[in-house]
């Protein structure tokens, strides 16, 4: 993918040359910090966070695919975007310094854009351009497209299987991608996988920084990511398997000690944002982050994506499931923490969008996983923090929110759901639904077998196959295609629609 140029191309270029020339000082004096010829673009570009006339790109300054070589200095990095693909409308351009605090991570919030068109961009440093990418801006309000489509992506282990899902994302051709979190894994190399983790279970910047570079080695993810803009927010594995806020998981590490933890949040915290394509307001801030925020999409698709992880209080009965009781009905107990549970309510019910999307992380319908007339919960999930999900529930319901459709992963298993005003009485009326996509590759490749979904009538619909979901939206329905691979331990498998199901604008509940 090097493409290899000379500097009467990059003057030609106009942009990364007029930066050379006004910035020459800084380009021949630190740009020799990278070693002669080398290719500084190994980590790929991505874009996202799509907003009307505006859209994050993203790069980082990287020698290999592991980011093990070293790059040292200040990193002038030239940007272009263009209206085509072979980059001559170029219509804004400018220079970013990458340096050693964020990793080399290199973004442009571009927001001198046109709304609701396809734009191409690259980056330029060290003599050579990156790939060239796509992204597109969204549209403005009231100028929205007849449709729009997005897929919905979670729980991508590297060892667990070949990222199949993602290439199939990138043939579906989606305007947008969203995935809602365990893009990585934090376990140490295991041996049983199809492939390894390079390094042991990160506890500081410099291993969470190899993991997402491993990540990002992927050619199928590598390609989503140039193709598609993301919308992303993680979950529990970014950091650490279900901690909750600032509590590690019981285990034996040295994180038990919540400062210890505290820090080892921040290094995979700003990991993530040094490889994710977020906007400024996301810079981790001590050991947090600011995750939740809204994706404007224009009047026919709104995103309000949360982060059900950095504020919760700690998982009811120990972490350990399924369980039911008081403690799961503790009014106390938050799942997305007070502040975030009103924001949500806020700008679900303000927005004058058509569709309203809450991208969040684990499942918010009720999921009774044990059979007969005994009831259990995940401790994990909003089951869990029931008195928190009634608050969000009613707020949504009580507002007026227009088509709530939650988008939800964290269990490796397709369920399509709709959402009850109170789950606790099963006649109250369907408020809205939840989409669910199983892994990409988390378990292995699964198998056919169907969840009786008996004790749980509001599920409509489960499979334990990988794959996404594929949605559209446009001004009559939703339509979800549950999308399913027969195996993601052998590569290239073909990905089929398992089911489908729609929403009618206006007429909440799924229909098959
Ligand atoms: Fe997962
Ligand atoms: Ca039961």
């Amino acid at each position: 993918m090097s493409t290899r140029i000379s500097r009467r191309g990059l003057l030609a270029a106009g942009g990364a040359g007029a930066v050379a020339l006004s910035f020459g000082g800084v380009f021949s004096s630190r740009a020799s910090a990278l070693p002669r010829g080398a290719y500084p673009f190994a980590a790929g570009v991505a874009s996202g966070e799509p907003a009307p006339g505006g859209v994050v790109l993203w790069t980082r300054i990287a020698l290999d695919d592991l980011g093990r070589q070293a790059v040292g200095g200040v990193v002038p990095v030239g940007w272009q975007i263009a209206e085509d693909e072979g980059m001559t409308r170029i219509v804004d351009r400018g220079i970013r310094l990458a340096t050693a605090k964020d990793g080399y991570s290199v973004r442009v919030e571009a927001d001198r854009l046109r709304p609701g068109r396809e734009y191409w961009y690259r980056f330029y440093a060290h003599g050579q351009a990156s790939p060239v990418g796509r992204t597109r801006t969204a549209p403005a309000f009231g100028r929205s497209p007849r449709s729009l489509s997005f897929c919905l992506a979670s729980c991508s282990h590297w060892e667990a299987g070949h990222f199949t899902a993602y290439r199939r994302i990138v043939e579906d051709d989606p305007w947008l991608v969203v995935h809602v979190g365990d893009y990585i894994y934090e376990g140490g190399p295991g041996k049983s996988g199809v492939r390894q983790h390079s390094n042991a279970e990160p506890m500081d910047l410099a291993g969470y920084r190899e993991r997402h570079a491993q990540y990002n080695s992927d050619p199928d993810l590598r390609e989503l990511r140039r193709l598609f803009p993301l919308v992303v927010t993680p979950d529990d594995h970014e950091v650490e398997n279900n901690y909750a806020g600032l509590i590690s998981q019981v285990d034996t590490e040295p994180d038990q000690d919540p400062q210890v933890f505290a820090q080892r949040r921040a290094a995979a915290y700003q990991a993530y944002w040094e490889f994710m394509p977020l906007r400024r307001p996301q810079h981790p801030w001590g050991s947090g982050m600011q995750l939740y925020r809204e994706v404007d999409l224009g009047d026919l698709a709104h995103f309000v994506v949360a982060d059900t992880r950095q504020y919760r209080t700690d998982q009811p009965y120990g972490d350990k499931g399924p369980a039911d009781g008081p403690e799961m009905t503790n009014p106390d107990a938050t799942l997305p923490g007070i502040a975030q549970e009103r924001w949500i309510v806020d700008r679900m019910t303000r927005s004058r969008a058509r569709w309203n999307v809450l991208a969040q992380q684990v499942l918010m319908a009720s999921h009774d996983t044990v059979k007969g007339d005994a009831k259990g919960y995940s401790t994990d999930q909003w089951d869990a923090y029931r008195a928190s999900r009634q608050r969000v529930l009613t707020g949504i319901a009580d507002g007026g929110t227009r088509n709530p459709v939650v988008l939800t992963g964290d269990i490796h298993q397709h369920y399509a759901s709709d959402l009850l005003r109170d789950f606790a009485d099963p006649s109250s009326p369907v408020i809205g639904s939840e989409l669910c996509a199983t892994s990409v590759t988390s378990g292995g490749d699964g198998s056919d077998a169907r969840e009786d979904l008996s004790e749980n009538p509001w599920m409509k619909y489960n499979a334990k196959r990988r794959g996404y979901v594929r949605v559209t939206v446009d001004r009559e329905r939703l339509r979800a295609d549950f999308r399913t691979l027969s195996a993601v331990t052998t590569p290239d498998a073909p990905a089929v629609t398992d089911a489908s199901f729609t929403i009618e604008d206006g007429r909440p509940g799924l229909r098959a």
